[in-house]
């Protein structure tokens, strides 16, 4: 496993939140233990998006209290459910970020909504595949 891209995508976690290494390191054993089976790139994809997801002001933990939670949906996120999920697209995070060609949950916030925030990152095949609108306003996919 490249530790040294663990530690750069560490380094994506808003400042603050407490026993961050822990948490790393215990979703870098978790994915090894279930994605053994993947290549090493898609582990890490893994691994990034957990990551992001853990500093994401819209995971349910977070958005509960969150200003950006507040300022995009106008209220706190308010949800009996106990697992770690994303208050956008209400997918458990384990489940969401192991699918290799799913986007982030603001993608269904934003069709919903008619948002258009950026995604925090999207479906990866060997690299992140990026959807552009081609000139006739048609959703395309292609890898870059
Ligand atoms: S899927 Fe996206 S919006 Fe949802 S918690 Fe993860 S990073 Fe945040």
């Amino acid at each position: 496993m490249e530790w040294s891209k663990i530690y750069e995508y560490a380094k994506l976690v808003p400042r603050g939140i407490p026993n961050i290494s822990k948490i790393v390191s215990g979703i870098v054993s978790n994915v090894e233990l279930k994605y053994g089976f993947l290549k090493e790139d898609e582990r890490l994809e893994i691994i990034r998006r957990r990551i992001i997801c853990e500093g994401c002001p819209f995971n349910n933990r977070n958005a509960a209290s969150s200003e950006e939670y507040l300022e995009v949906t106008k209220g706190h996120y308010d949800s009996k459910r106990e697992d770690f999920h994303c208050s956008f697209c209400g997918c458990p995070i384990e489940i969401r970020t192991a699918s290799l060609q799913s986007n982030c949950g603001i993608e269904y916030w934003n069709s919903i909504s008619k948002n258009t925030l950026p995604l925090k990152w999207k479906k990866y095949n060997g690299k992140e595949i990026q959807d552009t609108e081609d000139s006739s306003g048609e959703s395309v996919e292609h890898s870059g």
